[in-house]
């Protein structure tokens, strides 16, 4: 193919990643954004492989068959609630390809040139980093590595020695390359500067490393667009890693923490607060016909869903509780915190998929002052995100994270399972506050019990 015109395709793909991540802005253009991205991924894809002269297609077509085969599958079988994990092992397989290709160009490649090395080595600690950095993210999402934080004396130093020999590393085989080996212990000691640096860091500041760690993909497949010359991969790497970037400092302020405090800070370690002083003898039982006679009587009700909403699928009942409401001419409205969930704009798809408006779901800033007017919330499988010890108890691992202030309502309904805490491991306050009556069950099933009950009352 001629050069002009693959530049074009790429220019074209290029202006489609832009497109799309404009419409990703806001729920109601996002698929058709999601569309135009891959429209601009395939053509960069089908251009790269025109473009290289493949003497044989039968190792990249068999590549693309098993991959395709693995990501329908994911796609279709995968929960909603188990979406973070699939997007920390992306991420994590995106940086681990950046490397491997990095590291087969460098004993490929007829030149060696300063640029195509120090590509090389950026992509291969990056890589690196963020494939192991996803791993272990993945290990402490799917439950199977303890979700604390792992804190020991000296590991700044420690994280600090592996880092810098990486680089110091990288930049003698830059300045002298006759033995390429070096760049596997490159990224042996990135591998574990990866490990370390995730597993470092836990609880309520999760979000902020998986939008961190997705930026990091970016960059290693910019870096190593460089390694291989092609416009379209650098710049759908800048774009990832920007993006992630612009992401990481929106779950900061969310979480009201610096990027430095998550990633060096002790947050997260121990509880402050033991159970038995909050709850014992103060927790208020209630039932669905008592909730739905408390809703008959209310003005303005205020929905919090969290995380137990998106395991009970309970979505589809809470629409129906909505229409119910309103159809009685009682106003209703979403309270969305930007971290209830397991993902970021976690609830907002869960609401999206059974047709609340827009306009119905109210970010924090905003529905917090409203709360004093509000006759009832109702808080369905959420916790740390209505945990007043946020603002109460500095020690705790949720401290100063902004939080929905529901306590401040006339009656508060909590629908969970049991007092088991939520994600951050603490115990919550507001479960036993004067106003606030605990409806212990399944969140589908009590919505259900709540909309058969006001039907018949
Ligand atoms: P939490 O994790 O704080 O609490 C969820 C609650 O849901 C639990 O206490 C659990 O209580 C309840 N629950 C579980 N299953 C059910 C069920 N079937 N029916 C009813 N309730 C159920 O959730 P939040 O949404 O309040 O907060 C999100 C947390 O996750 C924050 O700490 C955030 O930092 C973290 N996080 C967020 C990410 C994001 O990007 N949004 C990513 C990673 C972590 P019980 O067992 O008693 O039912």
């Amino acid at each position: 193919m001629e050069k002009v015109a693959v530049n074009l395709a790429y220019l074209l793909s290029a202006s489609l990643f832009i497109f799309g991540l404009k419409g990703l802005s806001h729920p109601r253009t996002a698929v058709r954004g999601n569309m135009l991205g891959a429209l601009g991924m395939l053509i960069a894809v089908v251009v790269t492989l025109l473009d290289k002269r493949i003497v044989d297609f039968s190792v990249i077509i068999a590549g693309l068959i098993l991959g395709a085969i693995i990501g329908t599958f994911l796609a279709l079988k995968v929960e909603m609630t188990a979406m973070p994990q699939l997007v920390a092992i992306f991420n994590g397989l995106g940086g681990g390809a950046s490397t491997l290709v990095a590291g087969s160009a460098l004993y490929e490649s007829p030149s060696i040139d300063k640029l195509f090395l120090s590509a090389s080595v950026a992509s291969g600690i990056v890589g690196a980093v963020t494939f192991f950095g996803s791993m272990v993210a993945f290990g402490k999402l799917q439950g199977l590595i303890n979700e604390r934080p792992l804190r020991y004396p000296g590991e700044q130093v420690v994280k600090a020695l592996f880092g810098l020999s990486a680089l110091g590393l990288g930049a003698y085989l830059v300045a002298s390359p006759e033995n390429l080996g070096l760049y596997w212990l490159i990224v042996a000691l990135s591998s574990v500067l990866g490990v370390l640096l995730t597993i470092a860091i836990g609880g309520a500041d999760m979000p902020v490393v998986i939008a961190l760690l997705n930026s990091y993909s970016g960059l290693a497949a910019a870096a190593t667009g460089f390694v291989l010359q092609n416009n379209a991969l650098i710049i759908s790497g800048s774009l990832v890693g920007a993006s992630g970037i612009i992401l990481t400092n929106l779950m900061c302020k969310a979480m009201n923490r610096s990027l430095l405090n998550v990633l060096f800070g002790g947050f997260g370690e121990v509880a402050q607060t033991s159970e038995e002083d909050i709850y014992a003898g103060k927790v208020k039982a209630t039932s669905p016909e008592e909730v739905a006679l408390l809703l008959e009587g209310a003005r303005r009700v205020v929905i919090v869903p969290g995380y137990g909403m998106a395991v009970a699928q309970a979505q589809y009942a809470v629409r129906d509780l909505y229409n119910l409401l309103e159809s009685k001419s009682v106003e209703v409205e979403f309270a969305i915190h930007p971290v209830a969930g397991r993902m970021p704009g976690h609830m907002n798809v869960l609401l999206a998929e059974v047709d609340i408006p827009y306009e119905k779901m109210k970010e924090l800033e905003e529905v917090n002052p409203t709360f004093e007017q509000t006759d009832v919330v109702i808080v369905i499988g959420a916790n740390d995100v209505v945990n007043p010890l946020a603002q109460t108890d500095p020690k705790s691992p949720i401290a100063g994270m902004p939080v929905l202030e529901v306590w401040k309502a006339k009656t508060v309904v909590v629908i969970k399972r049991s007092l088991s805490p939520g994600f951050a491991g603490i115990p919550n306050p507001l479960f036993a506050m004067d106003n606030t009556l605990m409806l212990f069950a399944d969140a589908k099933k009590a919505v259900q019990e709540i909309v058969n009950a006001l039907k018949e009352g």
